[in-house]
């Protein structure tokens, strides 16, 4: 497998707080949004992503506001430069994403326990590294912890990025490594 040892990037943040039912009627789609997970290789892979046994409504319902959380990982030009197939580029930048996500996950769990009631959206769980039970017909075995994403229950994230933090998501089309990978998170609070 290909790895990046010394690839270099550096992580800056935006934020912003809205009103939940704002959020909701602006960017909450789910019939459509789930069009796009149709086409994803992790569909009905992990027990946090769609197709749900329930109203993923549900998971996003009764809260009264949204902190919107864009964390922005930029790569340095020699790290893209170096970078000379379409296989390393997805490598680097899902390498430099676990790293990423391994330090946000606990803040966002911290976030949540300062503020009961609350509920953190987050990004691909990560947290059994023998791989989720959910090919395998099992529960979940960590539903306690386990969170889903913003986009797995229906929110348009690339929309509410756009509008609410300025952040126009930068996807490679060439099989280069993008300029900058942007995780999309929020802590919804009662
Ligand atoms: S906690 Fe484990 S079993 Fe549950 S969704 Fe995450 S990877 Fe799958």
């Amino acid at each position: 497998m290909f790895t990046f040892a010394n690839m270099k990037y550096t992580v800056t943040s935006k934020e912003t707080i809205i009103g939940a039912d704002e959020f909701i009627s602006r960017y909450r789609d789910v019939e459509r949004i789930r069009q796009f997970c149709l086409q994803c290789p992790g569909y009905g892979k992990a027990w946090n992503c769609p197709p749900f046994d329930f109203d993923p409504r549900t998971v996003s319902d009764g809260f009264k506001t949204v902190r919107f959380i864009a964390t922005i990982i930029e790569f340095d030009e020699q790290t893209r430069a170096a970078c000379t197939s379409p296989e390393q580029a997805v490598e680097v930048g899902r390498q430099a994403m676990d790293e990423v996500w391994q330090s946000l996950l606990p803040r966002m769990y911290e976030m949540e326990r300062a503020v009961p009631g609350s509920r953190c959206f987050t990004f691909r769980c990560v947290l059994c590294p023998e791989g989720c039970t959910r090919p395998e017909g099992k529960p979940c075995r960590h539903p306690d912890r386990m969170r889903h994403s913003l986009e797995s229950v229906g929110f348009d994230i690339t929309a509410a990025a756009t509008d609410l933090l300025g952040i126009n998501l930068d996807w490679s089309g060439d099989g280069s490594l993008s300029k900058t990978i942007t995780l999309l998170t929020a802590l919804m609070c009662p």
